[in-house]
């Protein structure tokens, strides 16, 4: 008897799709703004935010909201499990100290956190593992789809650069 597959799972299992995958995963992740944007002085213009011992806190350029950052370690790594402890701790602190300036400044009423590892979970920069903080605002999703791509973000990068650095300089 033949062994039938649904049709999401056979695709799934297609060895060919598999072998695909693999190919375009390690291919050259090319530059990699989370290694290049630290070395440079302009923390300003490159929207870096904070500078930890490890890892270091950077406003995300595509924000799904206002004050949308994401928190990286300096080391290119993928995998969580390439994660030294002394990482995962600061990560996890500048998040929370990420959070605390975020409460300050902007009040939202909730937040997400995630960590999208490899392409297919959506990871624009598969290659150095980062954590997304964004702020929520009660109803802020509701309108969205309404207007598209339009995103109404009523702060610019740079407004939102301003209100947040020095905060993190205080804190
Ligand atoms: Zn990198």
């Amino acid at each position: 008897m033949k062994h039938r597959m649904p049709p999401g799972l056979a695709r799934l299992w297609a060895p060919w799709r598999m072998e695909y995958i693999k190919a375009s995963a390690s291919k050259d992740p090319g530059p990699c703004f989370l290694c290049d944007l630290p070395r440079l002085k302009q923390d300003r213009e490159n929207l870096i935010l904070h500078r930890g011992r490890k890892a270091f806190v950077i406003l995300n350029r595509f924000p799904y909201n206002n004050g949308h950052l994401l928190v990286a370690p300096y080391r290119h790594v993928a995998g969580m499990e390439d994660l030294k402890d002394a990482e995962v701790t600061e990560i996890w602190r500048l998040a929370d100290r990420a959070r605390g300036v975020l409460d300050g400044e902007m009040q939202p009423q909730g937040y997400n956190l995630g960590i999208n590892l490899g392409r297919a979970a959506g990871a624009g920069l598969p290659g150095h593992i980062h954590l997304h903080l964004v702020p929520r605002w009660n109803g802020d999703t509701n309108f969205m789809p309404i207007l598209g791509d339009t995103k109404v973000l009523p702060l610019t990068l740079l407004q939102t650069w301003d209100l947040l650095a020095r905060k993190f300089a205080k804190r």
